[in-house]
Formats: C-alpha cells, sequence, structure tokens
C-alpha cells in the first residue's frame, strides 16, 4: 500500500465557471487560475502524483507554460488515473467553500471524477464544508480543497 496528500486553493472571481471534478456547478463566482482551476481534480492529482512517488502538477504542468493556459483539468485526471493504472483503492476528499452548497452536486461530481480516472464511484468520497467566515474561504473569496488517496 502507498498513501498520498494533496491539497489546492484557487481565489475565487467573477466570470469564471466554478469546477469541481470537471462538474460546472452554478455560482456567482468561479476559480481565477493559470489553468481552469479545479482544485478538486488538483488535489487529487498531486494525492496520486504523491503515492506514486512522482513530481507535483505544478512540476508537470507548469503554471508559467503559455500552453497550458485555461487548460480542461479533466486532461490531468486522466493522465494521473493512466498512471495510477487500476492501483487506486480509495479517495477521501474534502472541499471547503461557502457557497453554493455542494450537497445537490456531490453524485455528479463523484460519477465525474470515477469516469476521469477509471475508478468506480465507490471508491471516492466528497465531503463539502464552510469556513465559518475565518478565513479566504471564509469570506467567500476562495475554495479549497484536499485529497488522500490509496494505492494498492
Ligand atoms: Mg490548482
Amino acid at each position: 500500500m502507498r498513501i498520498g496528500l494533496g491539497k489546492d486553493s484557487h481565489r475565487l472571481i467573477e466570470g469564471r465557471p466554478l469546477l469541481l471534478g470537471g462538474v460546472v456547478i452554478p455560482s456567482e463566482k468561479g476559480e481565477d487560475g493559470h489553468s481552469d482551476g479545479d482544485v478538486l481534480i488538483h488535489a487529487i492529482a498531486d494525492a496520486i502524483l504523491g503515492a506514486l512517488g512522482m513530481e507535483d502538477i505544478g512540476h508537470l504542468w507548469p503554471d508559467t507554460d503559455p500552453q497550458l493556459k485555461g487548460m480542461d483539468s479533466a486532461i490531468i485526471a486522466r493522465k494521473v488515473g493512466e498512471l495510477a493504472s487500476g492501483r487506486i483503492e480509495n479517495i477521501d476528499t474534502v472541499v471547503t467553500l461557502e457557497r453554493p452548497k455542494l450537497g445537490p452536486y456531490k453524485g455528479r461530481i463523484r460519477k465525474n471524477l470515477a469516469s476521469l480516472l477509471s475508478i468506480g464511484e465507490e471508491s471516492i468520497t466528497i465531503k463539502a464544508k464552510t469556513a465559518e467566515g475565518l478565513d479566504a474561504a471564509g469570506r467567500g473569496e476562495a475554495i479549497e480543497a484536499e485529497a488522500i488517496v490509496l494505492l494498492r
């Protein structure tokens, strides 16, 4: 068994879509970023890469590369799914976001991530938290995601 941990955060701004696990969530604000800013995919990808003993996504897909501007993070998810090639036992995640409430979208996010990573939906869990106004996420200025993965 090998374990991996990943974390990501992005600023939330108006005029950008809110993407989580490749699913567009209706929201006034979305993630700013060089890529599409999908914090959940980025955290999961770093967790998988860590468990594989590889460099992180910032190294493999640098935000200084103009060709990667606006990059669809689904490409990253598919690639790390291939690298882990059937070894993913489970992935557990936490998303911290003030609004909107993610409950109604969790099923679609799990289904999409399972498809991108070529794993069963039962192998991925998502918890949604708010930060009670305490920090940038709590003030609705940012979104954060954390992921932990176990590879066989
Ligand atoms: Mg990121």
